[in-house]
């Protein structure tokens, strides 16, 4: 017996060893592209970690474009403070699209955009949109917001506080001539702000910073947090980039697959 039991170990570990190792490549395997961890690129602090997951691919498929039309329950802001916002919490089957920069414009983003009108925040760089204002002023009329996203896209927590200040009111103010109406909400350049910047956005009119929950970019989903669909109040990133009319339709389908509805975020923020 004591012999059989010596002689059958080395066998018995093998085969341990044998289905460990199959485990850990499965693993790895299945994990890739579903739900590692992840620094998302945009994030210069690469301080937030995401999870991702690839997005099922509708795009050429006809879809409906929710808009939500039912009860805004706006998170009331104190006056005189700015707060730095993430999401908006509601239990209405809402979610919010911001889209970011403005450096690629293409004549088939705006008539998509003009046809869909989604109620989305767009938060313009200066430099990125002075070469074509009227783009930008076609989608403000068909129902989308021009917000403020400094005018050359610095990381403003490396700034003192009067660069700071000049970057966001400066912003404010050639929007306010350009577009007629004064951006009141900030969306920092790489999600980056510090204490300064608290105090300049609200120097300079900003009602509250804006940063984001999910990001949508060239057919992946990027979640902070432990999920793996939209939920009601996500505050989404995207681009004006060459993928843009790809994310967009993503972020389409991804609403849709999560029963959501697109809401317009300054109703939402009083
Ligand atoms: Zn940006």
């Amino acid at each position: 017996m004591a012999w059989d039991k010596i002689q059958l170990q080395p066998s018995l570990l093998l085969l341990i060893t044998g289905v460990m190792a199959i485990t850990l490549l499965m693993q790895s395997i299945i994990g890739r592209g579903l739900d590692a961890q992840l620094r998302e690129p945009e994030n210069l602090d690469a301080t937030i970690l995401y999870k991702k997951r690839k997005i099922i691919e509708v795009r050429n498929k006809a879809q409906t474009v929710p808009v939500w039309h039912g009860p805004v329950e706006p998170l009331n802001i104190p006056a005189g403070s700015t707060p730095v916002i993430y999401d908006i919490p509601t239990s209405q089957p809402v979610v919010f699209l911001t889209i970011d920069d403005g450096w690629t414009k293409t004549s088939e983003t705006q008539k998509w955009l003009l046809e869909h009108k989604l109620p989305a925040t767009l938060f313009l760089i200066n430099d990125a949109i002075k070469n074509n204002y009227d783009y930008f002023k076609s989608l403000q009329n068909a129902g989308m917001s021009i917000e403020d996203h400094t005018l050359t896209h610095p990381n403003l927590a490396k700034l003192r506080l009067a660069r700071q200040q000049a970057q966001i009111c400066g912003a404010a103010d050639t929007y306010q001539d350009v577009f007629g109406h004064r951006p009141t909400l900030l969306r920092p350049p790489y999600g980056s702000f510090n204490a300064a910047t608290i105090h300049a956005a609200s120097s300079c009119g900003m009602q509250a910073i804006v940063m984001w929950r999910v990001v949508i970019s060239k057919g992946v989903i990027y979640f902070q947090g432990d999920r793996t669909q939209l939920e009601p109040g996500d505050i989404v990133l995207m681009h004006f980039r060459p993928e843009f009319l790809d994310d967009v339709k993503d972020f389409v389908s991804e609403t849709n697959r999560a029963h959501l509805q697109i809401g317009h975020l300054e109703d939402w923020l009083q």
